[in-house]
């Protein structure tokens, strides 16, 4: 058994066995678009990029006309373990699906994730789906599914009685789409998360208590900070859900290094972030498709939910915010990231600018320095996309290869 497990080993991994040089029409490095250049991969890793690479003896040498090559894309705000609530309610999935059930999706949602271009991914809380992520992860890294190198954060961690599902008889314990804790408990949670495999934390700063309730913070400035503090001491990073001013404030002193919708973010708030140096992941096509849920068909004008949210993200750039690319995937389809791509180039973002979102400026702002560019001694995560997603955005959707690890998916 050993003996054939390495013989597979050797025979499923043939872009270990020689150096492949790639040659499309341009290269997006994760700055700018670059034409003329070339991409050599030996193993796992980018070995050499620009103009004039030479193939060394014996490389494969791939032709990509017309194609974009792209350091391979990073979701920054992911639910693998959702699925498109027109299809079930979050409720319903929270309270009514087996866990075996989730899992078994969240191996079809990491796949397609994986197809559309992004080979990493963080994703933002199992909603009561317990641990489940950390073994998904591992499934993949073990090369049993395929997927996304993930980011896992367990179960979010929110305040006492604040989340949901909600609306049964008062007293009874019904099972929570995350973790609940308070006061010194909430340091606790984040640290029993990590010794559970945890790569970041999550933590809600705000949420409504009831249905049809406004947004109000729920933890305290202490509780976030020193939940903030204890994963930060543990090296790992924290996404705070925040849409209101007050919880957003108390996140962003707390140290968290993302903020997580921020919808009702002010002037005040978002100049208090940029000065802080947190990052913004405005979600913007979760917004969009819970509207679209409701009724909205995209004509103007839009529905409340959704000019609030395209106010704030118009507040957080003249704020010069770095904003992160995450859509809430999980509330529309896993696979179709791209519409938070085209969201924020709608709503002013340039191409190039939403293509560094995705690569640069997701891989800086969750600590990944091995990748999100096209330079030597980085991970071979790569995606062609056929067109130029730096003029049009819509091509990134026109994928037709998929490298992770120097391995074509
Ligand atoms: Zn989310």
């Amino acid at each position: 058994m050993r003996i054939l497990m390495i013989l597979l080993l050797a025979t499923a991994a043939p872009a270990l066995a020689e150096p492949t040089l790639l040659k499309p029409a341009r290269v997006f490095d994760g700055e700018v678009m670059q034409t003329g250049w070339q991409v050599l991969v030996d193993g796992d890793r980018i070995v050499a990029a620009g103009a004039g690479v030479a193939a060394p003896a014996g490389a494969k040498i791939v032709e990509l006309p017309g194609a974009t090559l792209l350091p391979g894309l990073i979701e920054g705000h992911t639910h693998l373990f959702l699925h498109p609530y027109n299809e079930t309610k979050w409720d319903d999935q929270v309270l009514h699906e087996p866990l075996a059930l989730r899992t078994a999706r969240a191996t079809v949602s990491a796949r397609k994730t994986l197809m559309a271009g992004f080979t990493t991914a963080r994703d933002l809380g199992t909603e009561g789906a317990g641990y489940a992520d950390v073994g998904l992860k591992a499934a993949i890294d073990q090369g049993i599914v395929p997927g996304p190198r993930l980011i896992v954060v367990t179960r979010a961690i929110v305040a006492t009685g604040a989340y949901g599902p909600k609306g049964f008889e008062p007293g009874i314990a019904i099972p929570q789409g995350a973790e609940e804790a308070s006061g010194e408990g909430v340091a606790a949670a984040a640290r029993r998360q990590i010794a559970a495999g945890a790569d970041a934390v999550k933590l809600y700063a705000d949420y409504h208590w009831g249905p049809g309730e406004p947004s109000r913070p729920t933890f305290s400035q202490a509780e976030l900070t020193s939940a903030i503090a204890a994963a930060h001491d543990a090296g790992r990073r924290v996404a705070v859900h925040a849409s209101t001013p007050v919880g957003m404030r108390r996140a962003i002193v707390a140290g968290a290094d993302t903020i997580e919708h921020g919808s009702e973010g002010d002037a005040a708030v978002f100049k208090l972030m940029r000065e802080r140096g947190n990052v913004l992941c405005p979600t913007l096509a979760a917004g969009d498709a819970i509207a679209r849920y409701r009724g909205w068909n995209g004509a103007e004008p839009a529905p409340p939910g959704v000019k609030d949210d395209r106010e704030a993200f118009r507040l957080a750039r003249a704020a010069g915010v770095a904003i992160c690319m995450g859509g809430d995937v999980g509330v529309f389809s896993h696979g179709d990231n791209a519409r938070e791509m085209e969201l924020l180039v709608a709503n002013g973002m340039s191409p190039v600018e939403v293509l560094r979102a995705a690569t640069t400026v997701n891989a800086r702002a969750f600590g990944l320095d091995d990748r999100g560019r096209i330079a030597p001694g980085l991970l071979a995560d790569l995606v062609v996309v056929s067109g130029d997603p730096g003029r049009d955005i819509a091509a990134v959707r026109q994928v037709t290869m998929v490298m992770k690890g120097g391995i074509v998916q």
